[in-house]
């Protein structure tokens, strides 16, 4: 019989994020009457789940998932649409025009109060379309940013979206997976998970498969299960699930939210402190707006109304559905260029990025390995031309070791080509051995693998062993034979066991002149930019040890392995040194390598190349040095990362730092933007990251630093404009009654209703405003420092520039509206209207950039904004020429009036040409000033 008991929870675990989580549908995941999966062995558990040890068929695993539902932790439920439609119906704004519309029906006018309230729902459509746009592009971001795993199905090892898992599947884990779902261990080799998520301790703990028949052990001692959350930090295995999903430890304990986080950003933060800020402005108005009228003598219930809708005209509605739809689009936006957003904050941070920390193999250079040159015994072979054959004994003993000490795969398809999968690394060496007439398959039956020690990269070498029969000796030399462990890695990290060197017959005692000959070919190799690996071996008592030392290795020779960089990244990076952003290589590769590659691709290496061990050896002060003044760090392990993103931050850059493996989670996670490889990188580092690059491709960071310049741009775009616009508005509204009161006259009717100047609102910051955040790149956005992070939203002269431009709004609005006034023309309000919204409307175009002209831009570059532009003008030209007209109490134009409204807004637009145009030709005169200095 099982033993059972009910389920544990976890110590040190945090209490539940979402405590407000509706528990959801029943799973019929059985708690109460399963075995302890622990406490039994591994044939009575897949039995248990009526599984096999190579997993279950396709259609039962569907069964399984339509009845336990997906492998998911339910985080807090998503909105749904009816609650994103109260949250816009119950905004403050809306409520404040509700009132409004009450008011109004209180004071008996039932028409105004249905007005506001037709336009009170527009406004309400606008937010939850701009809303539901925004939630489904962060939707698709984060259904993309789902991690998948290696199941076995129908005895196949495919992958699959961990959301498939169901009890029962068998699991293949490996150094950097995130354990996708509770399992029981069915084999391992080395396998170590770091299970801090769930028990608080950071150190890894070693995996085995025994059961270990003790009722009920804490957590962290259950050594033959993995939980889901927690993370494979070395060596493999392979396990069966046992639980999925809300049934997890990780399930039962905390609900919590993962994948792309919603919070709101630093800049949304700011912005909506800009709001409070205008909010402030717009109540004080109001109250000016109503002592006015009062000592005009305007009906109190009549001023009232108009307060409130001063209220509502100065604060900018759109702001916040801009700034939500902004960055979401903008995330999209990355996302076409390969760059996925895990948290949105990172679409602002990324326009002021200051230093990019990247990798080298395959992120400026192409993964695309080819081993181009073996070095055995003083003699030098290229692989890359035709081999001569047969091969001598030391070049055959170097392939062999390269295709047995090798986790790649490689096979001969029905074409007759030889195909790989896996490290590229590893797989150059297998198409270099297949080239030499190897049979992979062949070696590897006769030369099982019984042990192994796998790569990790700070140690940066694996050894396997092999049980050496008698067909794998008939490829090596006689002395070679019986448990043999094969070593490869860093040619340093392999010298410094070694022993003895294979001289092409034997084995020779390892000299000093050797340890040279050895260190200069491998400088050799590297300062031509390959990347070079050692091979070395040992023969081993004990057949089968995991934990053999790597040491008494007899060396083998070297491989040089040439891996191009990308054609696109040098283009990159004086993209990136033009926009004031270093690029600083931190690579584990050897230092010339690195150095050889930094200069083909234009990163600065004056000064020369800081090595892990330099590096070790710095104090604080020294790092902060070598941080500033060197570019690239080579032969470091992921802690070096750690250290230099820190070292950067404390001197205030703004960093993004790559990186693929397991234990590169801590510095994606220092760095402010951390950037994780999608092909490459593991699970624990994309975890752990803001960003994951599609393609690998540092030229896609640059792209995604450039998206988020132009993010950050359109929203001060939008923020000037629509600051600009009611600062006109309150001019116009508190100028008017001025002049009126100084003469004496008494009662002057307010510039505006209530109605128009909401409808106002609709036009200009409702839908113009809308087309600013889609504004494309403007030209040489790349070609300017970053912006301080957290710098004001008024920085930049951008605070004054909308000043005067609302003064001149105001200004020409107004006096419009006085000359008619003056000259008895009943229309003189409809004037003041019409003529700021076509003043908004060329306003629009003249924000589309800060210093280039409209004819340079062209009228085709934004064309949302040229769409709105015509719907907005349509809706003007109905609102006084259709029966709109009485529903706004406006009175009819002429063509001439219409003319003067819109001759204003040109007048506006050549105004703000003319400020471009001045701002280029200053800056033009700086730059040649600065020429003429640096002349002299
Ligand atoms: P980069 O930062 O440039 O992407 P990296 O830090 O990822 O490189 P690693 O993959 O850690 O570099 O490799 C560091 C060193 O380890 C290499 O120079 C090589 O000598 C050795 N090495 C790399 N891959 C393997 C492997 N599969 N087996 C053995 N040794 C390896």
């Amino acid at each position: 019989m099982f033993l059972t008991a009910s389920k544990s929870s976890a110590p040190g675990a945090s209490a539940p994020e979402f405590p407000e989580d509706p528990p959801g549908p029943p799973l019929s995941n059985p708690t109460a009457s399963e075995p302890l999966w622990h406490a039994v062995g591994v044939d009575v558990v897949v039995s248990g789940l009526h599984s096999t040890v190579t997993g279950l068929d396709t259609a039962e695993a569907q069964r399984r998932l339509d009845e336990d539902g997906p492998n998911e932790l339910r985080a807090a439920r998503r909105r749904s649409s009816l609650r994103s439609l109260w949250e816009q119906l119950t905004a403050v704004m809306v409520l404040i025009l509700l009132g409004a519309a009450a008011l109004s029906l209180v004071l008996g006018k039932a028409f105004e109060a249905g007005a506001i309230a037709v336009i009170v729902v527009l406004f309400v459509l606008l937010g939850f379309i701009q809303e539901h746009r925004a939630e489904r592009a962060i939707a698709a971001l984060q259904a993309m940013a789902e991690p998948t795993v290696q199941v076995l199905r129908d005895g196949l090892e495919v992958t699959r979206a961990s959301s498939e898992l169901v009890r029962g599947d068998v699991v293949m884990l490996q150094a950097g997976n995130m354990v996708p779902a509770d399992a029981r261990l069915i084999d391992t080799v080395g396998l170590r998970v770091e299970e801090a998520a769930l028990t608080g301790e950071s150190d890894p703990i070693f995996k085995q498969t025994a059961a270990l028949g003790v009722a009920e052990p804490p957590l962290g001692d259950r050594t033959n299960m993995v939980y889901a959350g927690t993370q494979v930090t070395q060596g493999r295995g392979r396990a069966v699930v046992t639980a999925t999903g809300m049934t997890t430890e990780l399930g039962q304990i905390a609900r919590m939210l993962q994948g792309v986080t919603t919070a709101p950003t630093p800049l949304q933060d700011r912005l909506d402190a800009v709001g409070k800020q205008l909010a402030v402005v717009g109540v004080v108005v109001a109250a000016l707006v109503m002592i006015m009228g009062a000592l005009g003598g305007e009906p109190v219930a009549d001023l009232l109304l108009t307060a409130i809708s001063v209220a509502v005209a100065v604060i900018p509605e759109g702001l916040p559905a801009v700034v939500t739809v902004t960055l979401a689009i903008g995330a999209q936006r990355m996302l076409r260029r390969n760059a996925l957003i895990r948290k949105l904050p990172a679409v602002e941070t990324l326009g002021s990025v200051t230093v990019i920390c990247t990798d080298k193999t395959g992120t400026l250079t192409q993964n695309r390995m080819s081993a181009a040159v073996l070095d055995v015994a003083g003699q030098t072979q290229r692989l890359d031309e035709p081999i001569a054959l047969p091969l001598s004994s030391a070049a055959a003993l170097a392939l062999v070791a390269g295709v047995l000490c090798n986790d790649g795969n490689g096979r001969v398809d029905h074409g007759g080509d030889f195909s790989t999968t896996g490290d590229p690394t590893e797989t150059a060496l297998l198409v270099a051995a297949h080239t030499a007439g190897i049979d992979i398959d062949a070696l590897r039956g006769a030369a099982p693998r019984v042990g192994e020690l796998p790569f990790d990269a700070d140690r940066k070498r694996m050894s396997t062993v092999h049980d050496l029969g008698g067909a794998a000796t008939a490829m090596l030399p006689a002395a070679i034979a019986g448990c043999t462990a094969f070593v490869k890695g860093a040619v340093g990290s392999l010298v410094e066991r070694t022993v003895s060197v294979w001289d092409g017959e034997a084995p020779v005692a390892v000299t000093a002149e050797w340890c040279d000959r050895i260190t200069r070919a491998e400088s050799a190799l590297a300062a031509d930019g390959m990347r070079v690996l050692g091979l070395a071996y040992r023969t081993i008592d004990d057949a089968g040890a995991d934990d053999f030392a790597e040491d008494q290795l007899t060396f083998v020779g070297l491989v040089g392995i040439i891996d191009p960089p990308r054609p696109e990244v040098r283009d990159a990076i004086a993209t990136c040194t033009r926009a004031g952003v270093r690029t600083v290589m931190i690579t584990g590769d050897h230092p010339s390598t690195a150095k050889a590659i930094a200069d083909d691709l234009g990163i600065p290496t004056d000064g020369g190349v800081v090595t892990g061990a330099e590096f070790d050896a710095l104090d604080d002060a020294g790092v902060d040095h070598a941080v500033r003044h060197r570019s690239v760090f080579a032969r470091v392990s992921p802690e070096h990362k750690l250290r230099i993103v820190k070292s950067l931050e404390n001197q205030g850059q703004v960093v993004a730092m790559t990186g693929d493996g397991v234990n590169d989670a801590p510095a994606l996670k220092q760095a402010d933007i951390g950037v994780a490889m999608g092909i490459t990188g593991t699970d624990v580092s994309k975890d752990a990251s803001d960003m994951v690059l599609r393609d690998d491709n540092f030229a896609s960071i640059v792209a995604a630093v450039e998206e988020g310049r132009v993010i950050y741009d359109n929203l001060r775009r939008f923020v000037k404009f629509a600051v600009a616009g009611n600062i006109g508005k309150i001019i116009v509204m508190i100028g008017w009654p001025l002049p009126f009161l100084l003469a004496g006259d008494g009662a002057a009717a307010v510039a505006l209703l209530p109605l128009q100047l909401l409808w106002l609102n609709l036009m200009t910051d409702g839908l113009l405003g809308l087309s600013l955040g889609v504004e494309p790149p403007e030209r040489g956005v790349m070609d300017r420092p970053p912006h301080a992070p957290g710098a004001s939203m008024w920085a930049g002269g951008l605070g004054r520039q909308a000043v005067w431009i609302g003064g001149l709004i105001g200004g020409a609005a107004l006096g419009i509206g006085l000359t008619y006034e003056a000259r008895g023309h009943e229309n003189w309000q409809t004037m003041m209207f019409t003529s700021l919204a076509f003043l908004q409307v060329f306003q629009a175009l003249g924000t589309r950039s800060a210093t280039e002209s409209l004819r340079t831009l062209g009228f085709r570059t934004n064309p949302v904004m040229m769409a709105l532009i015509g719907v907005v003008v349509v809706l003007q030209l109905a609102a006084i020429m259709t029966p709109l007209r009485g529903f706004l109490d406006l009175d009819p134009l002429s063509a001439f009036d219409l003319g003067v409204c819109v001759g204003a807004g040109v007048a506006l637009l050549a105004v703000l040409e003319a400020h471009k145009a001045w701002v280029r030709s200053r800056a033009r005169h700086e730059r040649s000033d600065v020429g003429m200095m640096v002349a002299r």
